[in-house]
């Protein structure tokens, strides 16, 4: 039996000390891109914290739409965390905040709804999620979302369908794969040379999903520079979607199970190549805290999540790629791998390490791009907004290629590209080292098991 005090307390109660801390300087309010596009007090992080205490302290009704809307519409990028200087930690608040309005039965709208469904009959169950992944890459690979987005057909459709269309299209790599590279597992880190260290890959439900090959080019390029990685069975999704969702409980059943799949006595790093599931599962330490079995397990895996890149800052990039063609890149930041996993600088070193890329800064890097998780079908029309500012950046720096650490981003922006009409190829960092590595030969003669 495990015993969960606070959901049974009401979550935001038990965080009142983290509520305590914010002291209204306002800091955090241009950080936030929800206040930016609205002005509205209520809809930046000082003012939701204002709403928490309101509701915790029995001032506001739970089921308040003065409170549900306004913490309904936040994009949870926890931008204001690194702008708070009295380390505020607004991302754990919220999710206590969401997880009392989910307890509180609030009626939902049909996409909450099926969101909720889903959370709780597919993506809890991993045969199941793995057979809507199979279904979704079967209707991607056909083509046919291609074709419709392309003849403007979709605009026939509900907007949301055609976002989805566009989100589904846009995971298709821009190059064929690598053979092997769809659907298979990592399965001990093929090309490793000289190998000095060893490493766990979490997988993902979305990346090993949609986005297979970024798994693979993230085995090939750690096991170049000397880190062999394995993939270990048993993992299950990160259960960040069921946390930001409020469903605090899902969240656990699976941070459980991970901390399971993962355990290991020399304390090897657990890899992951997506900015939202490294945050996510460097917060299990929070998330578990309370579980008298699993509190300590969680803490150790905490401590050894690694994004791919700042696994690579600790090997080292040991090995030299041949340069690509001359190339203009820009860089796009995941809000959880920046403000989540703190890594800022290590993304930009990997791109660094990749001849011919020419780096082009892109202004607002560091602000959310609106996907935030299924933020970008629950609240469309600030979502959108979100984007537009995002594209037009994007547009300035005139880079023919974005590189991006999160699947949830990479979807996002490859749909937005793909329907404002913007040509733009979408990478994660790693591919585009993969890719040099593969011209410059290092894979070559490898035992290739990928
Ligand atoms: S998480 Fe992002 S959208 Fe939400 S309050 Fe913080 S900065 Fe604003
Ligand atoms: S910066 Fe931090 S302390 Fe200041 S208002 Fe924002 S959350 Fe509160």
């Amino acid at each position: 039996m495990h015993e969960h005090p606070t959901q049974l307390a009401g979550a935001l109660a038990a965080e009142e000390r983290k509520l305590l801390a914010c002291v209204h300087c306002g800091l955090c309010l241009e950080a936030c891109p929800t206040y930016v596009h609205t002005g509205d007090e209520n809809d930046g992080p000082r003012g939701r914290i204002y709403l928490m205490r309101a509701v915790e302290e029995e001032r506001l009704s739970l089921d308040s739409p003065a409170f549900t809307r306004h913490i309904d519409r936040c994009l949870g990028c926890r931008a204001c965390e690194s702008a708070c200087p009295a380390g505020v930690e607004y991302g754990q608040l919220l999710e206590a905040a969401r997880a009392d309005i989910a307890a509180g039965g609030r009626k939902l709208g049909w996409t909450s709804r099926a969101l909720r469904l889903a959370l709780r009959h597919v993506w809890s169950r991993p045969a199941r999620l793995r057979l809507a992944f199979g279904l979704a890459r079967l209707l991607r690979d056909s083509r046919l979302p291609h074709l419709l987005l392309a003849s403007k057909l979709t605009k026939l459709l509900p907007a949301t369908v055609e976002l989805s269309l566009a989100l589904l299209d846009s995971s298709r790599p821009a190059r064929p794969s690598r053979s092997g590279d769809e659907g298979k597992s990592v399965a001990g880190g093929a090309n490793a040379r000289d190998v000095d260290s060893s490493a766990l890959l979490f997988e993902g439900c979305v990346t090993e999903g949609l986005f297979a090959r970024v798994n693979r080019a993230t085995a090939r390029v750690l096991g170049a520079n000397g880190c062999r990685l394995s993939a270990p069975r048993g993992q299950v999704c990160c259960g960040a979607l069921h946390a930001h969702a409020g469903d605090l409980e899902g969240a656990r059943l699976l941070a459980r199970r991970n901390v399971e799949a993962f355990r290991d006595e020399g304390g090897a790093a657990v890899v992951t190549n997506a900015g939202g599931c490294g945050a996510m599962l460097a917060s299990y330490v929070h998330l578990l805290a309370g579980d008298a079995e699993y509190a300590e397990g969680a803490r150790d895996f905490s401590a050894r999540v690694r994004d791919v890149s700042q696994q690579l800052d600790a090997t080292g990039l040991g090995r030299a790629g041949a340069p690509l063609e001359d190339v203009a890149v820009t860089y796009d930041a995941s809000c959880h791998l920046l403000h989540g996993q703190k890594a800022r600088t290590e993304p930009l070193r990997v791109l660094g390490a990749v001849g011919g890329v020419r780096l082009v800064p892109l202004e607002g890097s560091d602000v959310c791009c609106g996907g935030a998780g299924v933020y970008n079908l629950l609240e469309p029309a600030l979502s959108a907004r979100v984007l537009e500012e995002k594209l037009a950046h994007v547009r300035e720096t005139g880079a023919e290629v974005l590189a991006t650490g999160n699947p949830g981003c990479h979807m996002q922006l490859g749909a937005g590209a793909r329907l404002a009409g913007l040509p733009l190829r979408v990478v994660h960092p790693v591919e585009l080292l993969d890719e040099s590595y593969r011209r410059a030969g290092l894979y070559d003669g490898a035992r290739d098991e990928s």
